[in-house]
């Protein structure tokens, strides 16, 4: 396919666009006829604003030539022009929401998620809304209430999910960088499947105000990228302090950009934790091999490789699969069809409307998280259950910290596969294994990124990279590191015009 501005990294067009060489507008429609040609093959968006991206171009266009005139580069915000794609589980004033759900497949909502805010205050432009599971709640996006995003590697795979139409945008050049949310993996499992660069920051750093409710305790919003600098560049204009999410955190927000600008060289002396129980059989061959291939080509480059354990990680899955169903049939309350979106027609009385329009606007697999969930918290079970859960979701924590005290990070493979085909994994309960190596990052609060390293069969593996709570500039460096390790391997997915 003929040249795409944005292959460009989201730094270097930046310089170009200090430089005169490219404009907010070219950039724009760059990711639209981009869309306009892959996105019908791919799936990767449910709503394309063409129209308030170019409004929005415009603007930043006129900035630009602001800052040019008066020679005062800083004046230019970080993301100027820069076309991103949101998630569309993240409100966005005046254009859809629906969280691929029947039950909001109408709801504009009334106002922007803080995040929202902070990326256009940085000069972002949003070119449109992306698909995911139904209201996040699963790995591969099959279970949007939409349709399937397909993976651009090979448009017979999932892009893996929830996230996956944010992964599946930025692999295909359709937006330079993009946002989705994290409550399991979602950010981390379609990166790797997709070949890009994801973070899950650690809780509370990125504020959810507007994004809607999953699992309160484990939700995070991150960005998406196709390079881990301009992972950085997206996560320091996110993060931060929001008075209207009370659960934000008031840690300052540090200069990651330069802590992704190091290579293999900064990896002197930094401690490498390799968990026993992330390396233990049941990873697909050829995953283990490119990840351990990685490991040490930074243990050449003068890391430390550290033995580790975290004996409790055994019982993740089991502890999230309570903890996000508990959380989410919560959450999912206030879809009543008497407020807001999907209402039931031709019934009498408050309570059937509310039972039918939850039944037709909810599809299979959120309900039967509400019911496993309802299930987890009702009065005889929730000793047994929540409880519990709770309990071990604190044992599981500390191993993670007692890990941490003997190494600066730990790794794993981000997926035990690369991406399947649409359809393989039919069971529910082998789809939720699919987030064993992710989910203890959202049950301890702590940041993870997937990184890619290298191809599999000519599909993306993902090397994930655990830090403690507010570590995130270690991530990006050794993240960097792996990126520069990689490169050899590493290329973008080779797709034809439809
Ligand atoms: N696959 C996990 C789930 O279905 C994670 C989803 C997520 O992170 N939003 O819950």
């Amino acid at each position: 396919m003929s040249e795409n501005v944005l292959d460009l990294s989201v730094h270097e067009l930046r310089r170009k666009l200090l430089q005169g060489q490219v404009t907010a507008a070219d950039m724009v429609d760059a990711a639209l006829k981009r869309i306009e040609a892959l996105d019908g093959a791919i799936g990767a968006f449910i709503t394309v604003d063409a129209e308030g991206a170019r409004v929005a171009a415009e603007k930043v266009d006129r900035m630009v030539t602001e800052a040019v005139r008066s020679g005062d580069e800083k004046a230019l915000p970080p993301l100027a022009g820069i076309p991103v794609a949101l998630k569309d589980n993240i409100c966005t004033r005046g254009l859809r929401t629906t969280a691929s759900s029947r039950i909001l497949e109408s709801f504009v909502p009334p106002y922007s998620a803080t995040v929202v805010e902070k990326l256009q205050s940085a000069g972002a432009i949003v070119v449109g809304k992306t698909n995911l599971d139904e209201f996040a709640m699963g790995s591969t996006t099959e279970s949007s209430a939409f349709h399937t995003t397909r993976n651009p590697w090979d448009l017979e795979r999932v892009p893996g999910g929830s996230s996956g139409g944010s992964a599946a945008a930025v692999a295909a050049g359709m937006a330079s960088a993009a946002v989705g949310t994290d409550t399991g993996g979602s950010v981390r499992l379609p990166s790797a499947f997709c070949g890009t660069v994801g973070l899950k920051p650690t809780y509370a750093r990125v504020s959810r105000y507007g994004v809607i409710s999953y699992g309160s305790s484990l939700d995070c919003v991150g960005p998406i990228a196709g390079n881990v600098l301009d992972c950085a560049i997206m996560l320091g204009v996110m993060a931060g302090l929001d008075p209207r999410d009370a659960t934000s955190s008031p840690e300052p927000v540090p200069d990651y950009v330069e802590s992704a600008r190091s290579g293999l060289d900064g990896l002197q002396g930094v401690r490498i934790g390799v968990p026993a129980e992330f390396f233990a059989p049941g990873i697909a061959s050829g995953v283990r091999e490119t990840v351990e291939r990685t490991l040490h080509r930074l243990e050449e480059a003068g890391a430390e490789l550290v033995d580790v354990s975290l004996p409790h990680v055994e019982y993740s899955v089991a502890v999230y699969y309570l903890v996000a169903t508990a959380e989410a049939s919560s959450n999912l309350a206030r879809y009543d069809g008497v407020r807001y979106g999907l209402r039931a027609e031709g019934k009498d009385d408050v309570g059937s409307t509310i039972a039918a329009s939850r039944t037709e606007g909810f599809g299979q697999e959120v309900q039967r998280r509400i019911l496993l969930g309802s299930h987890a918290l009702s009065a005889g079970n929730y000793a047994a259950y929540f409880d519990k859960a709770m309990r071990v979701r604190t044992l599981i924590r500390r191993d993670i910290e007692a890990a941490l005290e003997k190494c600066d990070c730990f790794v794993s493979p981000t997926s035990s596969t690369t991406a399947f085909k649409i359809g393989e994994v039919r069971d529910p309960l082998a789809m939720y294994l699919q987030d064993i190596y992710t989910i203890v990052a959202n049950l301890a609060g702590v940041p993870a990124i997937s990184v890619p390293c290298g191809l599999h069969q000519g599909l993306p593996v993902g090397f994930q990279v655990f830090g403690p709570m507010f570590g995130e500039p270690t991530l990006f460096r050794v993240a960097a590191a792996v990126e520069q390790a990689s490169a050899g391997e590493m290329r973008r997915p080779k797709l034809e015009v439809m």
